[in-house]
């Protein structure tokens, strides 16, 4: 094949063109999506690993736009970041969660603990936390029912703002969990630095634990780690019985994943929590 003609600029010119043009249609479609109700969200069980018990959820931001159809999160988190827009949608997903957990509580759910993901400019906000007090107040919801999740790029971003922001939200006695642990930046520090409660490890280490003995390793002495720090541990991605056996087997507290249930609807969460065999 010919390389380096013509044609491949044009190619790669376009693609950025096309890249470009799509962001900017998700940029404009976003900012009507919240009044025009376009957003909900959907809810992924969190076992416990021993008992198969329901103990959280996380929530899971759906986006049907009028214009542009079904959009999934990884298309327009990022945009919605560029643009500020993050700010609003994620209050939209915290209040929407909770009120969810209420609605849960009062029907045979009981307690669980809902996770809802969180952005770094949502934590640069000095509001952040009473609109978390607001929001748990709201539902007469304890702060430990909920868990933000967050990533290892929210810490590095702020790091003075971000660490007195995380300190208010523990006096709170809301949870914080370190999600895609693994993926990006080397993060030994921030485990120590930070008063996490949750590491979640990386779907990209789970996936292989089964047939690689490098992710096999390299999961196990997460989970070590974890253990000694004194961390709750989640697996995401189990896709296979065989994963979720070997991860139960390396003390690993919570599993996530296909394996387990899909992001569901809330009714449908509901009844696999009645459907779910005593453990
Ligand atoms: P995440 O927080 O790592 O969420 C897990 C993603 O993995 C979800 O994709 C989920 O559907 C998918 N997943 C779960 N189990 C499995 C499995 O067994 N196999 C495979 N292949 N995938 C699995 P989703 O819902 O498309 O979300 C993608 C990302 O978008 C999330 O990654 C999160 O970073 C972001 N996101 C979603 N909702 C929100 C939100 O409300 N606020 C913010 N800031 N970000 C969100
Ligand atoms: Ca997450
Ligand atoms: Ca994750
Ligand atoms: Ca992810």
């Amino acid at each position: 094949a010919k390389k380096g003609g013509r044609g491949d600029w044009r190619f790669f010119n376009d693609a950025m063109n096309a890249a470009a043009k799509d962001a900017l249609a998700i940029d404009g479609a976003l900012r009507c999506a919240i009044e025009d109700r376009e957003f909900r969200l959907v809810y992924q069980a969190i076992t416990d690993a021993h008992t198969g018990k329901l103990t959280k959820v996380e929530a899971l931001l759906r986006w049907k736009s009028a214009l542009l159809g079904q959009v999934p999160p990884d298309r327009f988190i990022a945009v919605a970041e560029d643009s500020g827009m993050i700010v609003p949608i994620g209050t939209w997903v915290l209040r929407q969660a909770c009120r969810q957990v209420a609605l849960w509580r009062d029907g045979v759910l009981g307690e669980v603990t809902i996770s809802i993901n969180v952005s770094a400019l949502q934590l640069a906000d000095p509001g952040f936390v009473a609109l978390v007090r607001q929001a748990l107040a709201d539902n007469g919801l304890e702060p430990h029912q909920l868990e933000l999740e967050l990533t290892e790029r929210v810490l590095i971003d702020d790091a003075g703002g971000v660490h007195a922001m995380l300190e208010q939200l523990r006096e709170l006695g809301v949870g914080i969990s370190l999600d895609d642990f693994g993926t990006g930046y080397s993060s030994l520090s921030y485990l120590t630095q930070f008063h996490l409660n949750t590491l979640k490890i990386d779907r990209a280490f789970v996936m292989n634990i089964e047939h690689s003995e490098r992710s096999h390793n390299l999961v196990h002495a997460i989970i070590a780690m974890g253990h000694s720090l004194g961390l709750q541990l989640v697996a995401e991605g189990v896709e296979t019985a065989g994963q979720a056996a070997i991860l139960e087997r390396m003390g690993c507290h919570y599993l996530q994943g296909y394996h387990i249930s899909r992001p569901i609807p809330p009714d449908e969460l509901l009844r696999f929590a009645i459907e779910r065999p005593a453990p």
